[in-house]
Parts: C-alpha cells; sequence; structure tokens
C-alpha cells in the first residue's frame, strides 16, 4: 500500500535547488490527496480566508498522514491573517494560547485550529519584540508570536514531513523543505541545525519520537544524535504542557513502541523519575509491567474501547512503590500506612513533572488501594467488592501485576472464576477459603504487640507490589 503511494509521489516537476524561499510544487498528478478527503469545516475555512484576500492552507499532520494513507486526527489550518483576522472572519471562533496566539474554530465537536504564519526569530533579536516573542538563557522560546511569511512559517516547523501545505482548491502541495524526500524516505528530520531547534522548544523530542513510533519513521541521524544529551531539558517544560504531550505519547495506539524509544532516548526518566528508578532497580519486573500495560492500551484502543489515564499512570508509577514503601518501613512506619505514605508521595512527586489532574490521581490511588482489597474476601466482603466502581479497573490491575511475574497465589483466577460463578458456588468459593488455613484471603489473624496492629509486609501476597 505503501509503496503504491511513494510510486503516486511523483517527483516535482520543479525542483528547486534547496532554497527556502522557493518551494517544490507538486500538482494534482504527483501526489495522491483529493479535496474530498479533508474535512469540509477545513476547506471551508481555507476558502473563506482566502475569498477575504488572505494566504490560507492546510498544514502539518494531515498533510502528511494523508500522503501516508493513515487517517488525519485533526485538519490544521495556516493562514497570513492574524488571529484577530480570522476571528472576525468566523462567528464561532475563539483566540486561544500565550506562548503561542491560536484560534480555534468550532464546529459541533469538531475544531479546526488556524495559526498565523509565523516566523524563526534568531536569538539575540528579541528585545525590540519582547512582548512578541522571548526566550529564557537557555534558548527556550517562551513567546512566539512574531508572524511572518509563508516561507518563514515553513522554516519555524519542526520537522521537515510537517511543512507541507496544501491548497485544496488547485490541490497543489507546497513543499519548502524537502519533506516529500523525507516521506519517502520515511525520515523524520528537524528543519534547521537539530541543537538549536530543540533548545527551543524541549517538547520536540518528545514529538519526534512520537512521529518515529506513529509512523514507523527512522529519526534522521544528525536529528537523533543531540536527544540523549538535552533529553534532561524537558525538565523545564511546564507540567501541563508535559501531561498534554504524555497523553499523545500514550494514547495514540503506539504506546509500546513509543516507551521503549523513550527508554532508548533517555527520556522516559526526564517523565518519570521514579519509574526510570525502578527500572534500573528491578529491570525485567519493571519493563515486563510497563510493557504490558502499554501493549494491552495499544490493543484496546485498536478495538475502540476507552482507555483511562489514571490506569496508565497507576501502572506507570506501581514499579516505583516498593522501594518507598521499605523506606518508610525502615524509619518505623507500619506497613499499611507506609504503603499509604509512598502512595501519595511518589503521585505528588510525580505531579511536579507531569501535572496529571485530580480527576486521574484519586482513581489512581484507588485502583492502587483496590490491590490491598483484593485479597480480602472472606463473609461479604467479595460481593461488596464486586459491587465497587472500581473493581473492573482494579481487578485488571491485578491481571497486569500478575502478567508481569508478581505471585499472588492464584488471586486473579479466583475473581476470575467468582466473577463467573453463580450464587450458590460464590457461597462455596468463601467457605473454601475460610477453611483453608491461613491460605489466601483467609481471616487475618489479628495480632497485636506494642499496642498496634500488625500486618506481615506482604500481607497476603496481593496487598503490595512484589519486592525483588
Ligand atoms: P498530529 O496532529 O497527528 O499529532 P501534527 O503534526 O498535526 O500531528 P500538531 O501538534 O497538531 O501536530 O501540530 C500541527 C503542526 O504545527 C505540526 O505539523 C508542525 O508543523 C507544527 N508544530 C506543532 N508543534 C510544534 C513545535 N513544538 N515546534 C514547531 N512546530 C510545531
Ligand atoms: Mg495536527
Amino acid at each position: 500500500m505503501l509503496k503504491k503511494l511513494f510510486k503516486s509521489l511523483r517527483s516535482p516537476l520543479r525542483r528547486a535547488k534547496h532554497s527556502h524561499s522557493t518551494p517544490e510544487v507538486l500538482s494534482n498528478h504527483q501526489h495522491p490527496i483529493r479535496r474530498g478527503q479533508i474535512s469540509r469545516y477545513a476547506t471551508g475555512i481555507v476558502e473563506r480566508l482566502q475569498k477575504a484576500g488572505y494566504q490560507a492552507y492546510l498544514v502539518g499532520g494531515c498533510v502528511r498522514d494523508l500522503l501516508l494513507d493513515i487517517d488525519p486526527k485533526d485538519f490544521d489550518v495556516a493562514t497570513s491573517a492574524t488571529p484577530e483576522q480570522v476571528r472576525a472572519e468566523f462567528r464561532n471562533a475563539r483566540v486561544i494560547g500565550r506562548r503561542f496566539k491560536l484560534v480555534h474554530v468550532h464546529f459541533g465537536r469538531e475544531i479546526i485550529e488556524v495559526a498565523t504564519f509565523r516566523a524563526n526569530h534568531p536569538q539575540g533579536e528579541e528585545e525590540e519584540n519582547s512582548n512578541l516573542s522571548s526566550r529564557n538563557e537557555s534558548g527556550r522560546i517562551l513567546r512566539d508570536n512574531v508572524y511572518g511569511s509563508l516561507e518563514d512559517d515553513a522554516q519555524r516547523r519542526d520537522f521537515t514531513i510537517n511543512a507541507l501545505y496544501y491548497d485544496p482548491g488547485s490541490e497543489r502541495i507546497l513543499d519548502y523543505a524537502n519533506g516529500v524526500h523525507d516521506i519517502r524516505n520515511q525520515l523524520i528530520r528537524l528543519i534547521g541545525d537539530p541543537t538549536q531547534r530543540y533548545q527551543e522548544d524541549p517538547v520536540r523530542m518528545l514529538r519526534a519520537v512520537r512521529f518515529a513510533a506513529k509512523l514507523d519513521f527512522e529519526i534522521e541521524k544528525h536529528s537523533a544524535a543531540p536527544i540523549y544529551k538535552l533529553a534532561p531539558m524537558l525538565r523545564e517544560i511546564p507540567s501541563a504542557r508535559l501531561f498534554d504531550e504524555v497523553l499523545k505519547l500514550f494514547l495514540a495506539g503506539y504506546a509500546e513502541y513509543t516507551y521503549e524509544l523513550l527508554v532508548d532516548y533517555g527520556l522516559f526518566g526526564q517523565l518519570f523519575p521514579a519509574s526510570a528508578a525502578a527500572l534500573k532497580q528491578n529491570p525485567d519486573y519493571t519493563d515486563q509491567l510497563i510493557r504490558n500495560a502499554l501493549a494491552n492500551t495499544d490493543l484496546r484502543i485498536q478495538q475502540g474501547k476507552t482507555v483511562t489515564p489514571a490506569f496508565l499512570f497507576a501502572a506507570l508509577l506501581w514499579p516505583a512503590l516498593p522501594a518507598r514503601v521499605l523506606q518508610l518501613q525502615e524509619r518505623g512506619m507500619p506497613p499499611i500506612p507506609a504503603m499509604q505514605e509512598a502512595a501519595h508521595e511518589l503521585i505528588a512527586e510525580q505531579c511536579q513533572r507531569i501535572a496529571v489532574p485530580k480527576r486521574f490521581t484519586l482513581p489512581i490511588r484507588e485502583i492502587w488501594d483496590m490491590q490491598e482489597r483484593l485479597p480480602r474476601r472472606s463473609g461479604k466482603r467479595a460481593d461488596m467488592l464486586l459491587d465497587n466502581s472500581r473493581f473492573r479497573a482494579g481487578y485488571d490491575f491485578l491481571l497486569l501485576r500478575e502478567s508481569a511475574g508478581e505471585q499472588t497465589d492464584g488471586l486473579g483466577d479466583w475473581w476470575t472464576d467468582y466473577q463467573d460463578a453463580s450464587d450458590s458456588e460464590r457461597r462455596g468459593m468463601i467457605r473454601d477459603l475460610s477453611s483453608k488455613d491461613d491460605g489466601p484471603g483467609a481471616p487475618r489473624k489479628r495480632k497485636r504487640s506494642g499496642g498496634k496492629r500488625k500486618r506481615s509486609p506482604s500481607g497476603e501476597g496481593a496487598a503490595r507490589p512484589e519486592q525483588e
């Protein structure tokens, strides 16, 4: 399929020398994109802006993806009109962003993002324009609202394959950065000097990995080389932006491969420092658990099922818990409070890097708490757990832990059977539990020592992640 498409991507008649201002132009015979493949709202916006006298094109991921026969996730428009001018054209438009002003044009649930052509502004020139653009001392762009020409706009985009402009009227593609060449050769290549472009915006390192995984492309060697060294720059990125980026990394259907690349390029540890430490301490188990969680996520996305970021974060952080629990216990804290405290600290620390919203951190805690409750099944407890709204997530999480090699004494199978069992079978299963002497799920024998209730650290097997 790809081959066929690449064949239809015939070489442009007019091959520009590598000049910044002369694009290669692909007429509609030289590429397979037809305007019918594009959201009619997006073509409508482009036409409306053109009619009003502005330049306007479809740009970025949608052109790239259509050339690769992938359904675009969204449609982005680039135009010579300023955000205010765009807003004046559409009643359903809102200007958003500060670092980077954009217009969102709303059509029911579909949002088309319209960005004004921008220019790269060389370091050192910011002062005169400090209200429009600014950088910090490491070269990171803090504000980027210097508008420019179409040619300028192409040069400030991240990768060559993202700097293709499509005009739905003429069905022509303008290629300013040899993006079509890189699509053919399946390469992710930064436009300009890679180190400088990563310094301007370190998130481009995550984007490189994301597109490499999504498209199954290589990161071109000069674009790949600086990543490992520059990875620590991700610490400068606001945690809220990183949360959005992490969701894009892991919820696009290629999470397992994305994770592999993140680890290889030294980016994973910048996003999840505690999980990276667990990977060092307990590599096989941690890697297996994270991979299984991500492979599962990919499968669910492929099947059109929902995935919750809470489950994902719960899995990514779980292998980091045992070391923390141990530390707290060594300082004299009893196991259960140590587990609670470790969970609290770990999530709080993670949120400093990646701002996971409360609506997800609460369920993470609930999924973890459920791991402590699932082994305790006697009396009416099993039925009460089944009725708990977090049961399903907790049970799935238990199976995930088992799949990574945690020993739970068959707890996952027990719960699988219990869910399928009739009422009388269930009663039998509970009776069997209490008849087993201290077997998994047997009623806890409470010992008192020093006036405090004490539980063995590994409790009834499944209460905590396994220590090595
Ligand atoms: P997808 O939408 O499939 O994730 P995309 O390439 O469309 O991929 P967006 O985040 O929607 O990605 O951005 C649209 C376009 O804006 C990109 O194709 C790229 O040209 C440009 N862009 C986005 N983020 C950056 C960045 N950090 N630096 C430079 N250009 C960027
Ligand atoms: Mg896009």
